[in-house]
């Protein structure tokens, strides 16, 4: 399921995830035949939690952009959110700034809400008293009669969990990343911040099975899932970087010709059991998959030409780093880019051969 896209700030795309959604949903029928009298303050806690998530991220995201990196998009998650970057912070200094700017920004809200109730405008009650806060049986009512003091709520619970949990791929395993990263090459604190990650979601997953709770069951695969992909792309990172790749640049790759149309390029495919060509354009080279040639009507395809459909591929310059290329290539979704040298064609790498070669580098840099 796709995200939904809820606009722009600052050129970063705003999306709520499928499940931030469902759970709205879900938690509004189940309210509506269940629970009519606690619906307003449910729908109204929820909203709270969608705004403090949204400018938790935004935080964040203004810090990064701040520092030089292009945030593409914000998606929200019902215990966070994702800010999709095109590049991660590597400096430390940087990736600490960065991960404790969303937190930091929901402490704020408490401290802010705290001075407004307490301090500033006593008299309107809009918080309730010492007396009552020290009751804890109470708090369900408390966040239903004063909305301020469920937004403090929200805010509190967001950046206590987002940031002193130390696990990645949240906000505290960021930060103990960074700490680590001081002292040490980044790839080895990486390591270590994944090994502490996996074992509070183990942790996590056992109380959740344990005590039957589905949420901490959820967040653990979350945590486990993020940390073992961050460790991946770090690995991918450190491993290419230095890799000399021309060995694999192919200066006449294996395309089909643009004049090609579809019915015959289909045939030619399934005979060698491809789904996705090169295409040899006029100028440069295009790229094409199955399931683009599915978007047009079968009908046509003698008409059509390869040429007609083929998305041109990423040019790059030749003296790109490889891990620079692939994720180039994870980007657009083409599995190929061109290299360009002093303007000209200089060949065609593709993903295929650059997970082998990352294979093969792996295997040569192991203790
Ligand atoms: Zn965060």
């Amino acid at each position: 399921m796709a995200n939904f896209v809820l606009g722009k700030v600052k050129g970063i795309s705003i999306e709520l995830h499928p499940t931030f959604l469902l759970l709205i949903i879900a938690i509004f029928g189940f309210l509506l035949v269940f629970d009519a009298k606690s619906l307003a303050s449910t729908m109204l806690l929820l909203a709270f939690l969608f705004i403090s998530v949204l400018l938790h991220e935004l935080s964040h995201s203004l810090v990064a952009l701040s520092k030089g990196f292009k945030i593409k998009s914000i998606t929200l998650l019902p215990i966070g959110g994702v800010a999709q970057a095109e590049e991660l912070p590597e400096k430390p200094k940087d990736e600490l700034l960065i991960a404790i700017a969303g937190p930091f920004f929901n402490f704020a809200m408490v401290f802010g809400i705290l001075a407004i109730g307490y301090a500033l405008i006593p008299q309107a009650k809009l918080l309730p008293s010492l007396e009552l806060l020290q009751n804890p049986d109470n708090l369900g009512l408390l966040i239903e009669k004063f909305p301020l003091f469920a937004l403090l709520w929200v805010n509190l619970l967001l950046g206590s969990f987002n940031l002193f949990v130390p696990a990645l791929p949240m906000d505290g395993g960021r930060v103990l990343r960074s700490l680590l990263a001081f002292r040490m090459p980044f790839e080895k604190a990486t390591g270590i911040a994944t090994k502490i990650s996996s074992f509070i979601a183990l942790i996590m997953a056992i109380f959740g099975i344990l005590s039957g709770d589905f949420w901490l069951i959820l967040i653990a695969a979350f945590v486990w899932i993020g940390a073992m992909s961050e460790m991946q792309s770090v690995s991918i990172k450190q491993t290419l970087r230095p890799v000399h790749f021309e060995k694999i640049i192919s200066q006449k790759p294996k395309a089909f010709s643009g004049l090609l149309n579809l019915e015959d390029a289909f045939e030619k495919m399934q005979e060698k059991n491809q789904v996705e060509s090169l295409v040899e354009l006029e100028k440069g080279f295009g790229f094409v998959s199955i399931e683009l040639m599915s978007s047009v009507k079968r009908a046509s395809w003698f008409e059509t030409r390869l040429s007609d459909i083929a998305v041109k591929i990423p040019a790059v310059l030749a003296s790109t780093p490889a891990d620079k290329i692939l994720q180039t290539m994870n980007q657009s979704g083409i599995p190929f880019i061109e290299l360009v040298k002093n303007h000209e064609f200089a060949g065609i790498v593709s993903e295929k051969d650059l997970t082998k070669l990352y294979r093969l580098q792996k295997a040569e840099n192991a203790p």
